[in-house]
């Protein structure tokens, strides 16, 4: 089964892929995580990125579009791909359904998590993730525990993505709603559309995918 997690940032498209991943045996891709280690390793393609995305904006259709395609071609996914933070614009929609088609596999559903902005405003400033396993954390909701230990790892390497700030998160939120929304509409014309409030607490969220996913197997 493959799916594609749609929605603006701070939504928590990660934190839900990181629970289908495993709960499903399904491999993530985000291309979001794709572009930050390419940074991180000072490829030279992200040497190019890192300025367009500290500042909130989309990279380049044909470089996500080629990391997905990678990707594809070298991760055999035995419980299927979710696709995180990928499409972001029309034209990588069109791309991922050519890619799809070429290997024989179908696109399941599509999950759109619906979240205000004002709470995503809240959300993104006060993030922080484990730098070791990916476990996210909220200054507000959950903590960084008194230990400094990650709960999931117990690793002490907190980090805040460096594009988690104000002027940059209205650029992102821009993007979403110029570029991405579209997609929405898209989306549901090809039937593969099923909405969930992203308000809702973690579990109750999961919960509506699985139920989503459940009536698309
Ligand atoms: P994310 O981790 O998904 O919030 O992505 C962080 C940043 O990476 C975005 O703000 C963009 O600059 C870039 N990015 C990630 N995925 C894409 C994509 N599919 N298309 C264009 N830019 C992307």
């Amino acid at each position: 089964m493959n799916i594609i997690l749609l929605g603006p940032p701070g939504a928590g498209k990660g934190t839900q892929a990181r629970k289908l991943v495993e709960e499903r045996n399904m491999v993530q891709l985000s291309t979001g995580d794709m572009l930050r280690a390419a940074r991180t390793s000072g490829t030279e393609m992200g040497q190019k990125v890192a300025a367009v995305m500290d500042r909130g904006d989309l990279v380049t259709d044909e470089i996500v579009i080629g990391l997905i395609r990678e990707q594809l071609e070298s991760d055999k996914a035995g419980g299927g791909y979710i696709f995180d933070g990928f499409p972001r614009t029309l034209a990588q929609a069109d791309a991922l359904g050519r890619l799809l088609v070429d290997m024989g596999e179908n696109l399941d559903c599509v999950i759109e998590m619906q979240v205000d902005d004002e709470a995503l405003v809240g959300r993104i400033t006060a993030r922080s993730t484990c730098g070791a396993c990916g476990e996210v954390y909220n200054d507000n909701t959950k903590p960084i525990p008194a230990d400094g230990k990650c709960t999931n790892c117990g690793a002490s390497d907190f980090q805040r993505r460096a594009d988690d700030n104000a002027d940059s998160l209205r650029t992102r939120l821009m993007a979403y709603y110029k570029q991405t929304s579209p997609l929405v509409g898209y989306y549901y014309a090809k039937g593969d559309l099923v909405s969930v409030d992203g308000l809702a607490s973690m579990d109750d969220v999961a919960t509506s995918i699985a139920s989503a996913l459940r009536q698309n197997e």
